[in-house]
């Protein structure tokens, strides 16, 4: 099968980096199209992957636009549009894998008589998105799409209530390849030494920079922790969160935290670090889609902790493979980092028995069989 993925994004979050995984069994018959430059083309190609950036004019519909800001960028889709229809006929089958991929993916689906497949990696829900935005991608899976993949349950949930057609809707976890995310002992030894954090109760947050990934419950936890936890924050504003970011610094300050919170930016080395760490910290203030990063953390056999909402749920059962804590109460999060410092066995033995279920239950071979298996049918 001959497939045209779609995705709008130029940097890898977490549903462009699962869109690798997902490709790379098609790598030989497939195009990945993207609607802006950036980093993740580098990324698919590194891993073999075809792909073409089909516009570098950044289509301007935020999550929380409105209806007259959605249609006056219809315009400016129209090239993409034409583009996109010409290309598909070359493949069997189009997959959206963002919206406004989707909103692409169905025009070209209608002209072009493919037949269209949604990876739904989003909460469609008020505190994510827009009404007018919501209402544009359930409209458009269910009059288009043949098959709406939700990344969890909680995303499907979400969907259906917005008005999703169940008949068309399945949900498939994200697959990992377990062998990416085991390090040597030395290579760690080196990376805690290199960021001077040897000695120390390290508390990881991979995350990109925004607001709702709750990055400052973490440095709020962090000042109601024993003295020698410190935390390491990776990942970047992918998005233009500029003024959140100036507010993290901030409070870092004003707690007098400097020598305990470590900004690491952007890193493609997440297994290394994660292994780096004594304790992974997932803290979204609203409910997560999926949360790759405390699959990923399970995998590195470290203890993951996770804000409970969302797909978070789905991964995590509080005492037998993490620790879930309420969203937005760092008390709870500092809570959960003193007892697994004070608790080294028992933690270690959650993250003993996260890892196994965790290779076993996201195992991407499995994982991408069941997508096969789904795209078969169509
Ligand atoms: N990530 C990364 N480098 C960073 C920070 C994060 O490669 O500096 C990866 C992380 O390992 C995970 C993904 O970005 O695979 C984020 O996915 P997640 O589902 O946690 O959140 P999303 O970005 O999709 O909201």
């Amino acid at each position: 099968m001959k497939i045209f993925f779609l995705d709008q994004s130029g940097k890898p979050g977490g549903a462009e980096l699962c869109l690798i995984d997902i490709a790379k069994p098609y790598k030989d018959r497939c195009l990945v199209g993207l609607f802006a430059e950036g980093s993740f083309r580098n990324l698919l190609q590194q891993n073999h992957i075809p792909v073409q950036v089909l516009t570098t004019q950044a289509i301007e519909v935020r999550k929380e636009s409105s209806l007259a800001q959605g249609l006056g960028s219809l315009g400016q889709l129209i090239p993409l549009i034409a583009k996109v229809v010409q290309q598909a006929r070359e493949f069997d089958l189009i997959y959206a894998n963002t919206q406004k991929a989707l909103v692409v993916g169905a025009l070209a689906s209608f002209f072009s008589r493919r037949p269209l497949v949604y990876h739904l990696h989003d909460i469609l829900s008020p505190e994510h998105f827009s009404k007018t935005n919501r209402s544009i991608a359930v409209t458009c899976a269910n009059r288009f799409a043949s098959l709406v993949i939700a990344n969890s349950q909680a995303s499907q949930a979400a969907f259906l209530a917005a008005g999703g057609r169940p008949d068309i809707t399945k949900v498939v976890y994200n697959g990992f390849d377990a062998k990416n995310y085991q390090s040597q002992e030395s290579d760690v030894k080196q990376i805690r030494q290199q960021l001077g954090i040897d000695g120390q109760f390290v508390v990881g947050h991979f995350s990109r920079l925004a607001p709702w990934k709750g990055q400052h419950i973490l440095i709020e936890a962090l000042a109601k922790s024993p003295l020698d936890v410190t935390a390491i924050l990776v990942g970047d504003a992918l998005f233009g969160e500029q003024e959140y970011v100036q507010h993290l610094h901030q409070q870092v300050t004003a707690l007098g935290l400097e020598n305990r919170v470590k900004f690491l930016g952007f890193r493609s080395d997440i297994p290394l670090l994660m292994s780096a760490c004594d304790l992974v910290a997932h803290t979204s203030t609203a409910a997560e889609p999926f949360g790759r990063v405390i699959v990923e953390g399970m995998l590195c056999g470290r203890p993951v902790v996770a804000a409970k909402a969302g797909g978070a749920i789905e991964l995590v059962e509080h005492g037998v493979n993490g620790f879930l804590v309420t969203p937005a109460k760092p008390d709870e999060l500092a809570q959960v980092i003193t007892t697994c410092l004070q608790e080294p066995e028992k933690t270690a033995n959650i993250a003993e028995n996260a890892q196994a279920i965790a290779r076993q239950r996201f195992d991407v071979t499995a994982i991408n069989q069941q997508i096969a298996e789904l795209l078969d049918k169509l």
